[in-house]
C-alpha cells in the first residue's frame, strides 16, 4: 500500500515537474509578448505560472498595446521600412521642369542642370 503510493508519487511526481517545468517556461513568452506591448512582465509571468501558460499568451495578445511601447515603435519602424522599399520598387519618377530630365519625387533639386523647385509629373 505504501509502496504503491510512493510509486504513484514519483511516477506522477516527474508528470507534474514536467508540466509545471514547461508551463513556467511557455510563461516567459507570455510575459515577453505583454512587455512589448508595454505590459509588466512579472505580472504576466505570474499569471502563466499560477493559471496556465496558454491563458497568459491569450490575455497577453488580446491587450492593445500602449502608446510608446516597443510592439508600437517596432510596427513603425516596419511600416517605414515597407514604404521605403515601396519607393525603390516603384520609384515615383518626375520629370524637371527645367531640363526635363527624369528625377526621383523625393530630390530637391534636380541632379543634371541643378534647378529647384517643383518638378511636373510631364516633360
Ligand atoms: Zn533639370
Amino acid at each position: 500500500m505504501s509502496y504503491g503510493f510512493a510509486n504513484f508519487l514519483t511516477n506522477y511526481g516527474v508528470y507534474l515537474f514536467i508540466f509545471f517545468g514547461i508551463n513556467f517556461g511557455l510563461s516567459f513568452i507570455a510575459a515577453a509578448m505583454a512587455k512589448t506591448k508595454g505590459y509588466s512582465y512579472g505580472g504576466f509571468l505570474c499569471l502563466g505560472m499560477f493559471t496556465a501558460f496558454w491563458i497568459a499568451i491569450i490575455v497577453a495578445a488580446s491587450r492593445t498595446p500602449k502608446s510608446g511601447s516597443k510592439y508600437l515603435m517596432q510596427k513603425e519602424m516596419e511600416r517605414q521600412f515597407r514604404q521605403r522599399n515601396d519607393q525603390y520598387a516603384q520609384p515615383n519618377v518626375l520629370y524637371c521642369s527645367g531640363c526635363g530630365a527624369q528625377i526621383a519625387s523625393e530630390m530637391a533639386f534636380c541632379p543634371s542642370c541643378g534647378i529647384k523647385g517643383p518638378a511636373s509629373p510631364t516633360a
